[in-house]
């Protein structure tokens, strides 16, 4: 669905975004899914889920020369995580800015970082389409989304 939703029929916009182990021992799961909602993007896919070594060292393979990627897959890995898909025109840009700057010190008040976090920084984002595409497939596998009508549509969108 997602892939013949993103290169076939028409334009779509999806986001992968996971609330990190800090967000959910912290109680903020219902905040930061509250920032997307409110926003006007659409859930496509939710889950908690405590994943292995094999999928948060794929997810951050980009990072794998990093001297910090041991410690950042032993983060992702300390406990479970909510990895949610949203849909919606523009998604993947305007949802970062909701998101804000990678090190919460610098992200604007008013931002899930900005607001909610000093060190570890509770909340990812994908930073494209194509890596929410590749991010999707790993966390949630194929045919994961729902595809639904909010019934909130027009009041949304012009
Ligand atoms: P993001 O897209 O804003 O999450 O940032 P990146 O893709 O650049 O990095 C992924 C994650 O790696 C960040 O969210 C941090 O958890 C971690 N990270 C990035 N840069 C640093 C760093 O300089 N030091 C440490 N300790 N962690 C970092
Ligand atoms: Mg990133």
């Amino acid at each position: 669905f997602l892939a013949a939703a993103l290169r076939g029929g028409g334009a779509r916009w999806y986001k992968y975004v996971m609330i990190k182990p800090d967000g959910v021992q912290r109680g903020l799961v219902g905040d930061i899914i509250s920032r997307f909602e409110r926003k006007g993007f659409k859930l496509v896919a939710l889950k908690l889920f405590q994943c292995t070594k094999e999928v948060a060292e794929e997810h951050y393979k980009d990072l794998s020369s990093k001297p910090f990627f041991p410690a950042l897959v032993e983060y992702i890995l300390s406990g479970p995580v909510v990895c949610m898909v949203w849909e919606g025109e523009g998604v993947v840009k305007s949802a970062r800015k909701l998101i804000g700057a990678t090190n919460p010190l610098e992200a604007e008040p008013g931002t899930i970082r900005g607001d909610f976090a000093v060190g570890r920084n509770v909340v990812h984002g994908s930073d494209s389409t194509e890596n929410g595409e590749r991010e999707t497939a790993l966390w949630f596998g194929k045919d994961a989304l729902v595809a639904w009508e909010p019934a909130l549509k027009p009041w949304l969108l012009e």
